[in-house]
């Protein structure tokens, strides 16, 4: 856990030095880079700062209803608008990243803007991507971070409504609701005073989770059925699905969200991996039980990253060989599953 008090001083500087601030999530965002986004936004509307939002790409249907989010910008929809904001920000800050590469298609312009940056947080090993980088593994969600970073600027506390239901959301989707992920008994004691502010967690939990399509809750099934490989050996479980799969299933962006951690529930398995066919490479997901590390993994050979229990990267084969390939590098890492389990 880092002392949070080292960061706030130089970020309420930056804060207060800042008239156009620019947020910023990351590509194809979850729930906790969206969250954090939003908290941030509302915190500086509440202050009267002049704020804005961008994401690089897209936003899933299951996070637009949150308050604020028809105020977020797509950089792929909307490449003027967004290079203006980037150029015209004195401050940016991203949020639930710390590689430039997470950017997407906006990160040279990013890179480009005068801007001073700050980045918050909670990935390993960041790069040198800003001015002020606060990064905290130890947190739950950047949201939980969030929420810290801005009691502490503004006295000890800070809320309104819209602000914690944008936490609420971080926490709960980083943490799959309170079910894995670094949550702690101080995530609880903001989850308590989230819930004191009025926000509604059965609505939330409705809108976040009981939303999905009939064809989602299909193809699901079909990936659980048809799709599932157990390897009780390597102590390791794997979902592959192709494009004509996921055309089958009329699948829409965030179909497969949460997939990859349904084969941890098998008794013995330890990692779990989901490949899904791209137009030209596979995204991988990663999720591990206990110490096998599935950055490490994701880093070392899929160009990729994320944390101890759950990662991604991206291979550019067909799916085929690159579940063979994933299957031999498998096969050289599983000393790392005998050393302590
Ligand atoms: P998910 O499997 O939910 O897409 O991602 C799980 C975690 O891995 C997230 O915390 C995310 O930051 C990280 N991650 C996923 N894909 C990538 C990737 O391509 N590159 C990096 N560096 N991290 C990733
Ligand atoms: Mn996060």
């Amino acid at each position: 856990m880092i002392d949070l008090s080292k960061y706030t001083k130089e970020l309420s500087k930056h804060f207060s030095a800042s008239e156009n601030i620019l947020l910023i999530c990351h590509i194809n965002p979850d729930g906790d880079s969206v969250g954090a986004q939003l908290a941030l936004y509302h915190y500086f509307k509440a202050i009267g700062k002049n704020v804005d939002m961008m994401a690089p790409n897209n936003l899933q249907e299951f996070l637009k209803w949150m308050d604020g989010a028809v105020q977020i910008n797509i950089f792929t929809k909307d490449r003027k608008k967004c290079k203006t904001l980037i150029e015209g920000a004195d401050l940016i800050v991203m949020l639930d990243f710390n590689q430039t590469g997470r950017l997407g298609e906006a990160e040279k312009s990013v890179i480009a803007s005068k801007a001073r940056k700050v980045v918050i947080d909670h990935h390993l090993d960041p790069e040198n991507v800003a001015d002020l980088i606060i990064s905290d593994p130890s947190k739950c969600s950047t949201s939980e971070l969030v929420h810290e970073l801005i009691c502490d600027i503004n006295g000890g506390k800070f809320m309104n409504r819209s602000y914690a239901e944008a936490l609420y959301v971080g926490i709960i989707t980083d943490t799959g609701n309170f079910e894995h992920g670094a949550y702690s008994s101080r995530t609880f004691r903001i989850v308590a005073d989230l819930l004191d502010s009025g926000i509604i967690k059965e609505q939330i939990i409705n809108l976040i989770y009981n939303n999905f399509s009939a064809d989602r809750l299909r193809l699901q099934g079909f990936a659980l059925n048809k799709r599932m490989v157990v390897i009780p050996e390597f102590k390791t479980s794997y979902i592959y699905l192709s494009k004509s799969d996921l055309k089958e299933y009329n699948h829409v962006k965030g179909d497969t969200e949460g997939f990859v951690n349904m084969p941890l529930s098998i008794k013995g398995i330890n990692f779990s991996a989901l490949f899904i066919e791209k137009d030209n490479f596979i995204k991988l997901s990663f999720r591990s039980k206990g110490h096998f590390p599935s950055n490490e993994f994701a880093s070392q050979y899929f160009s990729g990253g994320g944390h101890l229990n759950a990662a991604g990267g991206e291979y550019s084969d067909t799916l085929e060989n690159t579940i063979a390939y994933f299957l031999k590098v498998l096969k050289e890492n599983v000393w790392r599953f005998e050393e302590k389990d």
